[in-house]
């Protein structure tokens, strides 16, 4: 799977993409990690694509319910706002997916996502073993790591190395 498709089976979210491969804002998401962003443009369509309860601006107030008349119906469904990507990338071994138009719910399926990315390997998809590279700081599994020939750091090698930093 690549970014382009991803924003080509997602075009109501992606409507801000305008078609430019070389920006690092978008092309930043790592391959590993296209199948969390899947599932996440998944579920926000599918959330967008519902309807929420609103009260009704033309409730008759004190009228008793009557299933015909809308006017009685003191809550009616509306279309949800359709939320839109301005960014996604990748930054200090994290997911950022920046969005318009989102509320609680959608904060919550994009905070998932990240969780699950910063504990995915961003090549092979593993979530076992995992550790960071130095550099530009990204979460790999060692073998990913080493094949790229860059300097790795398991995650609790990386922690001790901090924290001795900071003391
Ligand atoms: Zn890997």
């Amino acid at each position: 799977m690549k970014t382009e498709e991803i924003i080509a089976k997602y075009p109501k979210i992606f409507q801000h993409y305008e078609g430019n491969p070389g920006d690092v804002n978008w092309f930043g998401v790592p391959k590993g990690w296209l199948p969390v962003v899947d599932a996440l443009c998944g579920a926000i369509q599918k959330y967008c694509d519902s309807t929420e309860s609103k009260p009704n601006p033309d409730y008759l107030e004190g009228s008793a319910y009557d299933p015909r008349d809308p006017r009685t119906h003191r809550y009616i469904q509306v279309p949800r706002k359709q939320v839109v990507c301005i960014q996604m990338k990748e930054k200090f071994a994290g997911l950022r997916f920046y969005t318009e138009g989102h509320d609680e719910t959608v904060q919550g399926m994009i905070s998932l996502a990240e969780h699950i990315c910063s504990n995915t390997c961003e090549v092979c998809e593993t979530r076992e073993g995992l550790g960071y590279t130095k550099g530009w700081i990204t979460v790999r599994c060692q073998n990913c790591a080493e094949i790229d020939g860059k300097v790795w750091l398991s995650r609790e090698d990386w922690k001790d190395m901090h924290l001795n930093r900071a003391n």
